[in-house]
């Protein structure tokens, strides 16, 4: 199941970043997905719920919160930053087929201002610990 090898490697990075900070206890994570990521929001949730508390002591009172980062591109020719909105398409299916299958993105961006297709993408892909708190004696 793709959404729990990810919540376990969310975990893996908590706890690194835990003995890091000298944490003993884990109170609140902060999880930053990117639109692209193909996950199940629900479902991802839910696994890095049950791994939090099942697999490490640390954690097993943690609170956690899932927040989705914004797709941007970058213009290659022009230098132009631009996100999903910005795109312009040629139909309406397009605009569909994105909405409902983000990746289709890649295949459909052109840049807003010069039209170029050439892009990279500068956000909204992977997964990021963006904040982790807790409590320890250092
Ligand atoms: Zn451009």
């Amino acid at each position: 199941m793709h959404e729990l090898a990810l919540a376990d490697a969310v975990m893996k990075a908590a706890l690194r970043a835990a003995e890091d900070a000298g944490m003993d206890r884990v109170e609140r994570l902060v999880v930053k997905v990117g639109e692209l990521q193909q996950i199940e929001k629900d479902l991802f949730e839910f696994s890095l719920t049950s791994v939090l508390s099942s697999q490490d002591q640390r954690l097993a009172d943690a609170s956690f919160q899932v927040t989705e980062e914004r797709v941007r591109f970058g213009c290659n020719a022009c230098g132009r930053e631009y996100g999903r909105n910005d795109i312009s398409l040629d139909d309406s299916d397009q605009g569909e087929a994105i909405h409902f299958i983000p990746e289709l993105s890649h295949a459909f961006a052109r840049c807003p201002d010069c039209g170029s297709p050439d892009f990279e993408i500068l956000a909204g892909r992977g997964i990021t610990l963006e904040r982790i708190e807790g409590t320890g004696d250092g």
